[in-house]
């Protein structure tokens, strides 16, 4: 292990007017180490890499595994109902309509699974870059470790 070469920042803290303030990236960077052993990888964060980790995108993970499967199910029976619906003859009108009502749902859900996923695609491209630039102009105190954004 070598000694850590701070970088020095011409900033001061709000709080208690120290001058050891570090950019968060850098921070978070030095207490993130990558390890890989036989059996796999992964990495260890200290305390203070923890709090002050970059902000991440959304995944489309979520949206997909809660409207997927609904998507899915509505849209198998939506198949099996306007099939029966079209072979069988002399069909009750309660039949009907339970397929229509399915066949709305199986719409609703898609229409849920769209807006979801356009959610994330959103804040993705409109909120994202501004957390991550916010981040990356962030500066902590190593003195009493408040926090404070330096945008210059
Ligand atoms: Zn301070």
């Amino acid at each position: 292990m070598g000694t850590v070469v701070e970088q020095q920042t011409p900033y001061q803290c709000d709080r208690c007017g120290a001058t050891n303030v570090v950019a968060a990236p850098l921070v978070y960077q030095q207490g993130t180490h990558t390890y890989s052993t036989r059996f796999g990888s992964g990495t260890t964060q200290s305390f203070s890499a923890q709090a002050t980790a970059p902000p991440r995108p959304r995944g489309y993970r979520r949206p997909v595994l809660v409207w997927g499967p609904m998507v899915m199910f509505l849209t198998l029976w939506t198949f099996i109902g306007l099939g029966a619906v079209f072979q069988v003859r002399g069909i009750s009108v309660y039949k009907v309509n339970l397929a229509l009502i399915i066949l709305f749902l199986c719409i609703g859900s898609l229409a849920g699974l769209i807006n979801s996923i356009r959610r994330v695609s959103r804040y993705n491209r409109e909120v994202y870059p501004h957390l991550r630039r916010n981040w990356e102009h962030t500066y902590i105190c190593r003195r009493c470790g408040s926090s404070q954004l330096i945008l210059s």
